[in-house]
């Protein structure tokens, strides 16, 4: 059955693999980021595909653009039943210089930001009988220098996914959280930039770490977001799963 799935961050990067991935698995896609217009990639890679998606502008960390986000994409595509918690952002600095700012905007988009959506759109999973939610984690909840706000975020996505799932697992609702590690994207380019190395250099000394050899994809992480969305994996909740590559935890 035609399913409608959410998915936030979703203009470029991980987000936009993801929603790509969810239409091509037969779902229609709410395509949601911060501005609906740089969107048009997405949806159009999606409806050219002979997908269904729209574009949806808000802001995940606002309460209010987070309720009238769910109400625009119930009105014009129906009651989303998969959510995908991908929207994110660095704001990287050593801990004495990591400002008041760095830690709530950081704080503010991952993790209020999962908790704003989530509380959203449960409501339609749970009339549904049916809801996957996936987080997106990081390595980085391990701990990583110069990321103290981002570490904490998505260590807190850990424990945040693990509670919906036992909150909402008698409604049919399933929450996992898959913590990526070196994935290529405009991110991991501007961390490039702000160590004062090129995208390439930094994507060489990167897979020089990763047993598999190879820096991750976008579409590495769409992979494993399009098992747990899956309507046979009612059975697997709560989980954490890393897609860096090789062993972490
Ligand atoms: P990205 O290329 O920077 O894309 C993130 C998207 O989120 C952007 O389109 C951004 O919009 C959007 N966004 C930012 N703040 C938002 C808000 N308040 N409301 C709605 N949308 C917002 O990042 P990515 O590398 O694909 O990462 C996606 C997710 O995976 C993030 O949660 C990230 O922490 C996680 N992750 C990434 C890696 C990696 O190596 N890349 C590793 C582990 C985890 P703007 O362009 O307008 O800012």
């Amino acid at each position: 059955m035609t399913r409608v799935a959410l998915v936030t961050g979703a203009a470029r990067g991980i987000g936009a693999a993801i929603a790509r991935r969810l239409a091509s698995d037969g779902n229609a896609v709410a395509v949601l980021d911060l501005d609906a217009a740089a969107c048009a990639d997405t949806v159009d890679a999606i409806t050219a595909a002979g997908g269904q998606a729209i574009a949806v502008g808000a802001d995940v960390s606002d309460s209010a653009s987070v309720e009238a986000a769910v109400a625009e994409v119930v009105e014009r595509l129906g009651a989303p039943t998969i959510l995908v918690n991908n929207a994110g952002i660095l704001r990287d600095n050593l801990l004495f210089k990591m400002t008041d700012d760095d830690w709530d905007a950081v704080l503010g988009v991952h993790l209020r930001g999962a908790f704003l959506m989530s509380r959203a759109v449960q409501k339609h999973m749970v009339d549904a009988g049916f809801g996957r939610i996936v987080n997106l984690s990081s390595t980085s909840a391990l701990g990583n220098r110069g990321q103290a706000n981002y570490a904490a975020a998505k260590a807190g996505m850990q424990g945040f996914t693990k509670t919906l799932a036992i909150e909402l697992g008698r409604y049919g609702i399933t929450a996992n959280a898959i913590a990526p590690g070196f994935i290529a994207t405009d991110m991991t380019r501007a961390t490039a930039e702000r160590i004062g190395m090129t995208f390439d250099e930094f994507l060489v000394a990167a897979a020089k770490e990763i047993p598999v050899g190879r820096a991750g994809t976008p579409e590495d992480i769409a992979a494993a977001a399009s098992f747990f969305c899956a309507e046979e994996s009612g059975f697997t909740s709560g989980q954490v799963l890393y897609v860096a590559g090789g062993p972490k935890a």
